[in-house]
């Protein structure tokens, strides 16, 4: 018997350091992605000249940061991080751009979160290293023009159809992080179980990245819940029996499927008759924000082909339906509980 350690479910902020990539070269998957940035990189550094912007678009927890924090590391300058649901007026914004180093990065995340009104201040930022800067009121209103120092803005957004066309059309680069394949999840697994100084066999690394939903985020919680599991449980070694048991407890299905991304596509079988329904609809029926739907729950299952999107809405396909263990169209089971 191992001696019993102390650990929380909850990860720390250390922990989450500890397992978050440091150069672009050390991400898992992504290949053509980190093909293209080494390539901008390299040619930056070689022509010691700034890296031109890049916008980072995708589902949460793909990696996003992690390349946004990366890319100033390999090119060896400072990183500045803002997130777009701060910086709501053009003040807001001026100190980060007026600290930029030259070459350095601004990391704005959320950045389909900035106003109209910080936007257009960014514009010429961007474009010409400057910003326009208006003082006084009325008649005697001017504007005057600050230069700034040559800055790589790095954005990160996961609705990059949010974003206004000028916007998007100002990044050099942008690009889009698809989900994971089981074997890079595998692999995220095996390396973080080596840093996490965690025993895991190698089936059971296989199950936890097949049950985490594609997303790198999802298998180090997945990784850190069965560890805590194991280590009260058991001795303390990830065996495959005992990762089945500890994702069980915690809801998690064969595809990964928690319990909200269950209810989702129940609510529109048992209540809207398996669609199709407005988005909204369905976030109201679940006490849920849209944007936490639309974000969070949907593209997964939208990429696994459980949900499909139409003009009138959202509709479960049949493949959702068998995921769900119910027949389309079968009348509802009054004993039946509403969401299992
Ligand atoms: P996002 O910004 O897209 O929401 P993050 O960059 O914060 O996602 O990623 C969440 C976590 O997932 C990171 O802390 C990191 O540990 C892990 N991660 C993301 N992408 C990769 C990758 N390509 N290889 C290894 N780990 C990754």
């Amino acid at each position: 018997m191992r001696e019993p350690v102390l650990h929380s479910t909850v990860s720390t902020p250390d922990e989450d350091r500890a397992l978050r990539p440091q150069h672009v070269r050390d991400m898992v998957g992504q290949l053509d992605v980190c093909a293209r940035l080494a390539i901008a990189v390299d040619s930056a550094r070689k022509r010691g000249d700034t890296l031109g912007h890049i916008l980072f678009d995708g589902p949460p927890g793909l990696g996003k940061t992690t390349f946004a924090t990366c890319i100033p590391r390999d090119l060896g300058v400072a990183c500045q991080i803002a997130s777009g649901a701060v910086l709501q007026a053009p003040k807001d914004l001026l100190p980060y751009l007026t600290n930029a180093e030259k070459d350095s990065v601004l990391f704005i995340d959320e950045i389909h979160r900035l106003p109209k009104g910080v936007e257009e201040f960014l514009y010429p930022a961007m474009e010409d290293f400057r910003v326009d800067i208006l003082l006084g009121e009325g008649v005697n209103a001017r504007t005057i023009n600050m230069q700034l120092r040559p800055f790589t803005l790095i954005g990160a957004t996961t609705r990059a159809g949010l974003l206004s066309a000028p916007l998007r059309d100002r990044f050099h680069m942008r690009e889009h992080l698809d989900f994971y394949t089981v074997a890079e999840l595998t692999e995220i697994v095996v390396r973080n179980a080596r840093k996490l100084q965690v025993e895991v066999a190698a089936d059971a690394a296989g199950e936890i990245a097949t049950r985490s939903r594609g997303t790198p985020r999802l298998a180090n919680n997945r990784l850190r819940w069965v560890r805590d599991y194991v280590t009260s449980k058991a001795d303390g070694r990830v065996t495959l029996g005992l990762t089945h048991a500890a994702l069980d407890m915690q809801g998690i299905d064969s595809m990964g499927l928690d319990g909200q991304d269950r209810k989702y596509m129940e609510t529109i079988v048992r209540i809207f008759h398996g669609g199709p329904v407005g988005v909204e609809a369905v976030a109201h029926t679940m006490n849920l924000a849209v944007d936490t739907l639309v974000d969070e729950v949907e593209p997964y299952l939208l990429r696994q082909g459980l949900v499909i999107r139409t003009p009138r809405g959202r509709k479960v396909t049949a493949a959702g339906y068998t995921h769900l263990g119910v027949t389309p169209h079968e009348p509802p089971d009054p004993q039946r509980p509403l969401f299992s």
